[in-house]
């Protein structure tokens, strides 16, 4: 009998999010210094199949729900066959779903294989129509590649292809209702993120960060929002666009936190759990797995991290320290 992924909070946890790399191909400002960051160490990244064993061990424990992420997961040359094999595993549920968190460059080449392999869907992260906008965002001259990204992936069956947009004030705070429009065109799903302290570069500022009130507001102007009901664990609060089909959603993770319905965990690139993207602490899976740990024991660090969870991540609260580790090192 299989012991539920709870915390100490009634939280069943389901959903795992595996970094696959630290490393990037893109430079977003409110995610990594233009330079880039100081990489994890070779050795001390998980080899394929280390990462393979202690996802299957999270699969095996309940986790339903594989979200691959980075740094930028496609990066990683061996993606396909990444996907391929989580997709196969058998946990007390049956199969995970398998999604993916990327950046969209590469997903032309890979789409249809990352489909085969058993790729459920993607979300693609884009902040803005301009693509002079884009490079002075990202600090490369992408944009096109990122679009036909989207488009293959719609065409590969990876629907709905979710689109990731965070705004930041004087940049690209005006695109609210363009991009909205532009996904709808396209049968894509946005959602707007609020900017979170984990930049590498800890230049975030409350002050600067464009809230959720404040794109419901700007979307409002445009469109007639109905709450979707249902929300259960998501992050996204979602909305009907004009009576739907359509929806929008705002990912508050600053104003309008949902730690109360959290069910994530996060595995980084370096094998460490961490219960939070805002922990302070993380639990070494690497050095048992490479000291030969049995999957019972892995279960149990697993447990015993998700023991340490607390009920919120305090970011607006007066002692909050932003996380050692940045959101690409992180596996946002
Ligand atoms: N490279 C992939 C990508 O950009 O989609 C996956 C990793 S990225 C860290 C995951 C998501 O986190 C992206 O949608 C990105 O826009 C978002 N993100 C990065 N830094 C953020 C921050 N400081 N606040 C809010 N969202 C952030
Ligand atoms: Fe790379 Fe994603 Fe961070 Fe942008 S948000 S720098 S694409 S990891």
């Amino acid at each position: 009998m299989v012991r539920p992924l709870l915390d100490t909070h009634g939280r069943v946890h389901r959903d795992l999010r595996v970094s696959l790399t630290d490393k990037c191909n893109l430079r977003c400002t409110y995610c990594m210094p233009a330079e880039g960051l100081p990489w994890l160490p070779k050795d001390e990244l998980l080899s394929t199949p280390e990462l393979l064993t202690l996802v299957e061990a999270a699969v095996t424990a309940g986790i339903s729900e594989v979200r691959l992420t980075g740094g930028e997961p496609l990066v990683r040359p061996d993606v396909v066959e990444i996907v391929g094999a989580i997709a196969a595993m058998e946990g007390p549920q049956g199969r995970p779903e398998v999604s993916m968190t990327t950046n969209g460059l590469g997903l032309t080449k890979t789409a249809s294989a990352l489909a085969d392999a058993g790729l459920a869907r993607v979300n693609v992260s884009l902040d803005t129509l301009s693509p002079e906008r884009f490079h002075e965002i990202t600090r490369r001259d992408r944009f096109d590649e990122v679009v036909a990204g989207m488009a293959a992936a719609h065409d590969a069956g990876l629907r709905p292809v979710k689109v990731n947009s965070v705004l930041q004030r004087d940049i690209n705070d005006d695109e609210a209702v363009d991009l909205v429009r532009w996904a709808v065109e396209h049968e894509y799903e946005l959602r707007f993120i609020e900017q979170m302290p984990l930049d590498g570069g800890h230049t975030w500022q409350r002050t600067e960060m464009i809230t959720g009130a404040e794109i419901l507001g700007q979307l409002r102007t445009a469109f007639d929002l109905s709450e979707v009901p249902g929300r259960g664990a998501a992050p996204a609060e979602r909305f009907f666009i004009d009576g739907g089909p359509a929806t929008v959603g705002v990912i508050g993770s600053v104003t309008m936190p949902f730690c109360g319905s959290c069910d994530r965990l996060r595995l980084t690139a370096d094998g460490q759990l961490r219960n939070c993207l805002f922990a302070q602490g993380e639990t070494d899976l690497r050095a048992p797995l490479r000291a030969g740990a049995s999957e019972a024991e892995i279960h149990d660090l697993v447990h015993e991290c998700l023991s340490l969870k607390l009920p919120g991540h305090g970011i607006n609260e007066p002692g909050f320290l932003q996380p050692p580790r940045p959101m690409s090192a992180i596996g946002g």
